[in-house]
């Protein structure tokens, strides 16, 4: 079973995905927890290109051909495997995050950035993805308790940036509401956990 987590800034799917993780593993499941852009070698290394805050000359095409590069390399060296060996992997963002972020926000356009994604995931999509819904406003709210955060991203990014990338998330749960489920992530930590893996367990195998 593949799983990918989505949301905006301060929605908290980084950290429920660990809780949910570990929920899953004490019921006895064999759980691999990854991320995107990241979690193998070399696209962490790609990731640190994209993300390296001096890096201010990128073009933005360049940019969605690595997080494709990245994507691709940690599907074949890690998830596929994983899912073969039976594994649930959980997976902090994939495609719908180049879709909402280099497609949309950043104005590439959603086709054209599907169409290079195409060629790196070929036909291999998640299962499920728990799309983590909150505002802008409240999310970046969220983040500016966090002075560590507040300093890396909040002033690389505007609000209407936010904005741009919360509308194109509920465009994708519009258009593919088999895939992506929404969950509130405006609630408490405890609540918005509670509904993802309520979620989550009618894909689990019995
Ligand atoms: O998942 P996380 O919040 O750590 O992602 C870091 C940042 O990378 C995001 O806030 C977003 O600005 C950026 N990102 C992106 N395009 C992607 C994935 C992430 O712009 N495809």
């Amino acid at each position: 079973l593949f799983v990918t987590f989505e949301g905006g800034e301060g929605a908290g799917k980084s950290s429920i995905l660990k809780e949910i993780s570990q929920e899953l593993r004490d019921d006895g499941y064999p759980v691999l927890e990854t991320r995107e852009p990241g979690g193998i070698d070399i696209a962490e290394k790609i990731r640190d290109v994209i993300l390296n805050p001096s890096h201010t000359s990128m073009d933005a095409r360049t940019e969605a051909l690595l997080y494709a590069a990245a994507r691709r390399q940690h599907l074949v060296e890690k998830v596929i495997p994983a899912l073969e060996e039976g594994k649930i992997v959980l997976c902090d963002r994939f495609l719908d995050s180049s879709l909402v972020y280099q497609g949309y926000a950043r104005g590439l356009g959603i086709d054209a950035v599907h169409r290079i994604n195409e060629f790196a995931i070929e036909d291999f999509m998640p299962e499920l993805t728990l799309l983590f819904d909150i505002t802008p406003e409240e999310g970046l709210m969220r983040i500016a308790a966090n002075k560590e955060r507040e300093q890396n991203r909040l002033d690389l990014e505007k609000v209407d940036f936010h904005e741009k990338v919360h509308e194109a998330y509920q465009k994708l749960a519009v258009d593919f509401p088999d895939r992506i489920k929404v969950i509130n992530a405006s609630q408490s930590f405890q609540e918005v956990k509670t509904d993802a893996i309520q979620v989550l367990r009618k894909y689990l195998p019995s």
